[in-house]
C-alpha cells in the first residue's frame, strides 16, 4: 500500500480516552509533523470548541491547531450558514455546542420552539430535560427542519460507555416521523469538509478511527483508506475487519506501519 498523503484522525478512542493520552499517540503526531505528512482531527464532540479541544490537547502534551480540527458541531455551524441561513433555530444542546455557536456567529437562535423553522441536535447532556424535547418534538411537528450534530450510539468514557445523542434523535424521529440530516460522522459531509481543511483528495488520505461502523465505513465508501485501531472502543468489534486497509492495536503502530520512524 503507498503511503497516504494525509492522515484524518478520530479523536476519542484513538489519540485519547477521556484526559488521558493513549500510548504513542503523541510519538504519532509527532513522527508525521517529521516526516512532513499533514494530518486533522475530525470529531463528532460537540461538548467542547475546538478552541478548547486544542487546550485539552495541549495539556495532555499533544498540541494540536484548532484551525486543524473539525467538529461535529463546527461543520454543523457552517451546515447552517449554507442552507439556512437567516432562519430562526432552536438548538439543544450541550453548553459547549453553544459556545461554538457563538464563537462561529450566524445563527438566529430562538427559545421558543413555536418560533423556531430549524430543531438542532447536538450532543447529550444531562441539561436536556423532557420539556425540552417537548419543545423540539412540537416544532417539528409544526414542520421545521431537523439537523443533528451526530447520532452516535456510545463513546467510551473512563467509567465505561457513555450514552451518546443517538437515543435522542432516533427518538425525536420516531415521535415526529421526521427524517434528520445529520452531520457528524458517518455522514460524508464530516469527512468532506476534514478533507478540504487537509488539502487532500479522499484517494489519497486515510481515515484512523476506533469505530469501523461510525468511523470508517463513509470513508472507505468515499475511496479513503481506512485504518482500524483496537484502542477505545476498537476491541469490541470483529476481528479481523474485512474492509480496514489497516488494523492496529493503537495509533502508536501507524507509523511504522506507514513506513516512518517513530520519534
Ligand atoms: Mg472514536
Amino acid at each position: 500500500m503507498a503511503a497516504p498523503r494525509g492522515i484524518v484522525f478520530d479523536m476519542e478512542g484513538v489519540l485519547h480516552v477521556g484526559y488521558e493520552p493513549l500510548p504513542g499517540a503523541r510519538e504519532t503526531i509527532a513522527a508525521l509533523d517529521a516526516a512532513g505528512l499533514p494530518h486533522v482531527i475530525l470529531t463528532n464532540t460537540t461538548s467542547k470548541t475546538r478552541a478548547d479541544i486544542a487546550v485539552r490537547l495541549d495539556a495532555m502534551g499533544m498540541p494540536y491547531p484548532a484551525e486543524r480540527i473539525v467538529t461535529a458541531g463546527s461543520a454543523t455551524v457552517a451546515f447552517l450558514q449554507r442552507r439556512h441561513r437567516g432562519r430562526r433555530v432552536l438548538l439543544l444542546a450541550e453548553s459547549g455546542a453553544f459556545a461554538e455557536v457563538a464563537a462561529c456567529g450566524g445563527l438566529n437562535l430562538v427559545d421558543d420552539g413555536r418560533e423556531a423553522e430549524v430543531v438542532c441536535l447536538g450532543g447529550p447532556d444531562e441539561s436536556i430535560t423532557y420539556a425540552h424535547l417537548q419543545e423540539a418534538f412540537r416544532a417539528l411537528m409544526d414542520g421545521a427542519a431537523f439537523v443533528a450534530m451526530q447520532r452516535n450510539r456510545w463513546w467510551p468514557t473512563p467509567a465505561g460507555p457513555g450514552l451518546d445523542a443517538g437515543v435522542f434523535v432516533k427518538g425525536l424521529e420516531y415521535a415526529s416521523g421526521r427524517r434528520a440530516t445529520v452531520i457528524g460522522k458517518p455522514a460524508a459531509g464530516a469527512y468532506r469538509a476534514a478533507l478540504a481543511v487537509l488539502g487532500v483528495k479522499a484517494g489519497d488520505a486515510m481515515m484512523v478511527g476506533d469505530d469501523p461502523v461510525a468511523d470508517l465505513a463513509t470513508a472507505h465508501r468515499i475511496g479513503m483508506r481506512t485504518c482500524l485501531v483496537r484502542s477505545g472502543k476498537g476491541s469490541t468489534f470483529a476481528s479481523p475487519w474485512p474492509t480496514a486497509d489497516l488494523d492496529l492495536p493503537g495509533v502508536g503502530e501507524l507509523p511504522s506501519a506507514l513506513g516512518f520512524s517513530s520519534c
